[in-house]
């Protein structure tokens, strides 16, 4: 039975991207967040992101009736009806637990909760709820609309009729998905966030330059963007606060943050989000390598 009504929680890069892709396979959406601002910003990006997918691949469809299926709020109580909510909220354990005690609270007991984290415990999630067997890890892949595969993640108590609903559910997105046991950081980011964490130590140390590091990824590997760009589209706050979630819940020291990174955030380079990270986004004629490492 296809899941009609959603709820998107957090219009940032993730939350957009969600809202974009369910509204694109007819999916009715209600988009929250926590100023009008952003969700204007949320609508510019959204309209945005169906120009850009049209322009390169002619099957985003009409950008009036996709924004149409779209509710842009701020008000938490439009939930109360919603089958299916994705939470896509700062990566940050004080912000979530809060919004999942929110929704426990106003959505009906048989709406399946999925959390798209970086890297916070689904089963933590879960016990902040009523519904731990409805509890389940999504962990999208950036950008969205445009990525197949999602790392879903079984919580200690998600029910295998959560897991076949959320299967369902990502099928209906035109999605892929590959079930994994609950860890910080699952299976991607546990790799992925190292990396590029020792890729920000090696800028640090100097043994090469930005660009450099990127084109050998890309040239000897076959990758398609390299640890520095990735860490760019990621968004360098979100980064942070994830390798700070793998260091608290692992307690080992491999997972410490680079100080050139936290130097970065504290700076307000957050990536492409913000228009400038380890690269300048601001100039659209040219992306140019921006980063001061002393
Ligand atoms: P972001 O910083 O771009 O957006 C987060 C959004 O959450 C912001 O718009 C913020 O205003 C909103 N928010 C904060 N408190 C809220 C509240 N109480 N209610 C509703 N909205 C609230 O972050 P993002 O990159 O979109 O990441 C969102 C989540 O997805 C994080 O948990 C992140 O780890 C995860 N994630 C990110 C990526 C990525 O590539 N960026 C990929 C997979 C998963």
């Amino acid at each position: 039975m296809k899941i009609q009504s959603v709820g998107v929680i957090g219009a940032g890069t993730m939350g957009i991207g969600v809202a974009q892709n369910l509204a694109q396979t007819g999916h009715q959406v209600t988009l929250i967040d926590i100023s009008e601002q952003i969700l204007e910003r949320a609508q510019v990006e959204i309209r945005h992101g169906l120009r850009l997918q049209n322009f390169f691949a002619t099957r985003a469809g009409n950008t009036t009736e996709i924004l149409a299926r779209i509710n842009f709020s701020t008000d938490y109580q439009l939930l109360d009806q919603a089958e299916f909510v994705v939470e896509n909220a700062t990566e940050k354990w004080d912000i979530k637990q809060n919004i999942y005690h929110q929704i426990d609270r106003i959505c009906p007991p048989k709406t399946i909760f999925a959390a798209n984290t970086s890297a916070i415990s689904i089963t933590r999630f879960a016990g902040n709820t009523n519904r731990p067997d409805k509890v389940i890890g999504m962990h999208f892949m950036n950008p969205v609309p445009i990525k197949p595969m999602v790392e879903l993640i079984r919580g200690y108590h998600t029910s295998d009729t959560t897991i076949e609903t959320a299967q369902e559910f990502l099928t209906q997105m035109g999605k892929d998905s590959i079930v994994v046991n609950d860890a910080p950081g699952f299976v991607t980011n546990r790799v992925m966030m190292l990396t590029i964490n020792e890729a920000i130590f090696i800028l640090q140390e100097g043994t090469a330059s930005v660009s450099e590091i990127d084109r050998l990824f890309k040239g000897c590997f076959g990758h398609k963007m390299g640890p520095l760009e990735t860490a760019d589209l990621i968004g360098l706050d979100t980064i942070l606060y994830s390798i700070e979630v793998l260091y608290d819940s692992f307690n080992d020291g491999k997972y410490r943050p680079c100080p050139l990174l936290k130097k970065m955030v504290d700076a307000g380079l957050h990536g492409r989000k913000n228009g400038r990270g380890f690269y300048n986004y601001s100039q659209t004629a040219k992306v140019k390598q921006t980063v001061k490492v002393a």
